[in-house]
């Protein structure tokens, strides 16, 4: 027996996701909610549990759609959902490209588009950020993609992208052009650019219950479009995505967990401001932060991590970063991103990094 190449041509350059994941006391590396969920959502989930196990969920997550639609201000036929918002950016990318087709998207962004990109057979057009950490909208236009994914607050920066460049980068999406606004952040920025819809019919804004709701581990992401978007959305991602228990939770976290969240939100706003005053008396200064971390060129990042992590706080380190400002050109590309959390965990964070500099210099 001849042996063969197992799998899709396309698919022997992708690697698995693989963030450092271990589990480790403080963790800072990946930007959920350092608080926990609301209780509303944990009652909400228990109680499922054992009700809604045995049975399949329902198909498109009509309950949770009313609940999103009502949250967000929009009707519940401009609502889908997904495992997590990664599922609504792999279905959507799916649903507006045929293989072969390309996606173009700012450098740096999140890690997974151009992953995504290529399990659907899209070719991945990174489009480097300015130094003010904007999207390039010319970059952007020449880049000549059927599909552009902005994410704002963008991720790894932390920066919102300035309004003006998102409505000129949708204003001159062609017709056969889709725009993709990741707002996964955007509860901590309090800017939104779902209004935008109405202007246009091929911009879908992807949200997600994993931060602002603290419910990463029950995978519920969402996106608003027009009606007829959302519909070949939800023929790209297939029915029951949503599980029986995430669904629940999610309604209650949406009704009765709403205190709990806004309130969580403020501290975390509070916490960010008062990480970055720490900072800059240690003459870092992060990039504007609009969501739920703050991100800062510093050169060696990958050892400061490791060491930050021997001493039990997990931050992010980046490496080989595009050399878009005056900071990352500084640092050789290498920076870090701190989730903020309760601000007990944030100071041991800010121990563990005066140490590990301590022992670099
Ligand atoms: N978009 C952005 C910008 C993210 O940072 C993340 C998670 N880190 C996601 C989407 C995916 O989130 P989830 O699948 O948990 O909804």
């Amino acid at each position: 027996m001849t042996r063969g190449t197992v799998g899709r041509t396309g698919y022997r350059d992708i690697s698995l996701y693989s963030p450092d994941r271990a589990p480790c006391r403080v963790d800072l590396s990946d930007n959920t909610n350092g608080w926990g969920m609301p209780p509303a959502a944990a009652d909400a989930f228990s109680t499922a549990a054992s009700a809604a196990s045995t049975r399949y969920p329902s198909l498109y997550a009509a309950a949770l759609k009313d609940a999103l639609a009502s949250y967000v201000g929009v009707s519940a036929d401009m609502v889908t959902t997904g495992c997590g918002s990664d599922d609504v950016l792999d279905s959507s990318i799916r649903a507006f490209a045929e293989p072969g087709d390309r996606i173009a998207y700012p450098d740096p962004t999140f890690p997974m588009i151009p992953i995504f990109a290529r399990m659907n057979g899209l070719v991945p057009v990174p489009v480097p950020l300015m130094s003010s950490y904007d999207v390039d909208v010319d970059g952007m236009r020449a880049a000549n993609a059927r599909v552009i994914y902005l994410c704002s607050p963008n991720n790894p920066t932390g920066a919102a992208l300035s309004r003006r460049s998102i409505e000129a980068i949708v204003g001159a999406a062609r017709g056969d052009q889709f725009v993709i606004i990741d707002e996964a952040y955007a509860e901590f920025a309090g800017v939104t650019v779902i209004d935008l819809i109405q202007r246009c019919d091929r911009l879908l804004v992807t949200r997600t219950m994993s931060k602002a709701f603290g419910l990463a581990g029950l995978r519920v992401g969402y996106a608003i479009g027009a009606p007829s978007l959302v519909a070949e959305v939800e023929k790209s991602r297939g029915p029951y995505k949503v599980n029986a228990m995430a669904e629940r939770a999610a309604i209650a976290a949406l009704g009765d967990g709403l205190a709990w969240v806004r309130e969580h939100i403020e501290l975390t706003i509070a916490n960010r401001r008062r990480l970055i005053v720490e900072l800059a008396m240690r003459r870092i200064r992060p990039i504007e932060s609009d969501a739920n971390f703050v991100f800062f060129p510093i050169a060696r990042a990958l050892g400061l991590a490791r060491a930050m992590r021997e001493r039990g706080v997990a931050v992010r380190p980046f490496e080989g970063l595009p050399l878009v400002s005056e900071g990352l050109s500084a640092s050789n590309g290498a920076a870090l991103r701190i989730s903020i959390g309760p601000w007990e965990q944030l100071a041991e964070a800010l121990d563990a990094f005066d140490e590990v500099r301590a022992q670099c210099e």
